[in-house]
């Protein structure tokens, strides 16, 4: 599998690679390379020119604030899996980075190469919903920021502009004290075929609200608002709603379907994951 012929070049820094994008329509901006450049081997995207951003300093790297965390879009899985501090605000990073693909994957794949590529079965897009993220992007305009619930608008496909480029994600402080991560794997990419993100905090008096994200199932990663609807109440009387929670997040979902599961599958993958998700909660400690 071979390329189309392409330009290469490396970005001194941000404003450099949107100047490039400017320039360039046909350019494409390059982070880990492992989505584009399969895509590219298909020959299912051909960029005339890659613009590489994966070793700019400025999009790397994890930074703990008092009300909120910012992760450089070029940082790495292995970078969210392994970070100590980022495990003690923000657990769910390292849940979700420990099951993406394999060591070599994560090793180069990035965070933001993730949220742009949008793939319905990639696992940052439930994280982020699940965990009410910021999108902050910038172009000639300047920059702005993205709510996580507009930034996937439908199959593969973002609130972000072709000369605009994903520079950091922001995730409010403190996250939810109670969270977990289920996957249904594909046996060969590791890939979700179902996943349920969940996020819950549980007031003093007992009173459970979240947010729950849903990936692999549908065309696109979605926030399962029936859900989280059904899931706000006492949580003591938690595990006995779990079942409907399930039943009413799927309900109206027209699943994806491929040679390794087909609809009426996934979406029993997906009841599956999120009310494992959903009673690993209820064994956490608040
Ligand atoms: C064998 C294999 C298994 C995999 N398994 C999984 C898995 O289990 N779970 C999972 O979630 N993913 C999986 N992936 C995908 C992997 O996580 C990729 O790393 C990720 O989807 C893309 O990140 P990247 O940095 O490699 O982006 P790239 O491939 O470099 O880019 C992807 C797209 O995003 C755009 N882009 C990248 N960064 C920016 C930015 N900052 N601003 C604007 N546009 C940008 C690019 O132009 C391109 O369109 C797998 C990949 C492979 C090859």
């Amino acid at each position: 599998m071979i390329p189309y012929e392409f330009e290469y070049f490396r970005a001194g820094s941000v404003r450099q690679a949107l100047a490039m994008l400017a320039e360039n329509p046909e350019a494409k901006i390059l982070a880990g390379g492992h989505s584009l450049l399969p895509m590219m081997k298909l020959r299912l995207a051909k960029p005339g020119l890659l613009v590489d951003i994966g070793r700019l300093p400025e999009l790397r790297g994890i930074e703990i604030g008092d009300d909120s965390v910012s992760i450089g879009s070029a940082t790495t899985h292995a970078e969210l899996e392994g970070s100590a501090a980022l495990k003690q605000v923000a657990p769910l990073f390292s849940l979700a980075a420990g099951v993406i693909a394999d060591p070599t994957v994560r090793n180069r794949g990035t965070i933001g190469g993730a949220l742009m590529h949008a793939d319905p079965s990639a696992d940052w897009p439930a994280v982020a919903l699940a965990l009410g993220a910021e999108l902050e992007v910038v172009g000639k305009q300047g920059s702005r920021r993205i709510p996580v619930d507009e930034f996937f608008v439908g199959f593969m496909s973002t609130a972000v502009e072709p000369d605009e480029v994903l520079t950091r994600i922001h995730v409010p402080l403190p996250t939810p004290g109670r969270v977990s991560y289920r996957k249904f794997r594909h046996p060969s990419s590791g890939y979700a075929v179902a996943a349920a993100a969940v996020a819950i905090d549980v007031g003093e008096d007992g009173y459970a609200s979240g947010r729950i994200g849903i990936t692999g199932v549908a065309d696109t990663a979605f926030r399962a608002r029936e859900g989280e609807g059904l899931l706000e109440g006492n949580f003591t009387d938690l595990r006995g709603r779990v079942d409907a929670i399930a039943e009413a997040v799927f309900a109206d979902v027209s699943p994806l379907e491929d040679n390794f599961a087909d609809g009426e599958y996934r979406l029993q993958l997906g009841k599956v994951m999120l009310k494992r998700a959903l009673l690993d909660v209820l064994e956490q400690r608040g």
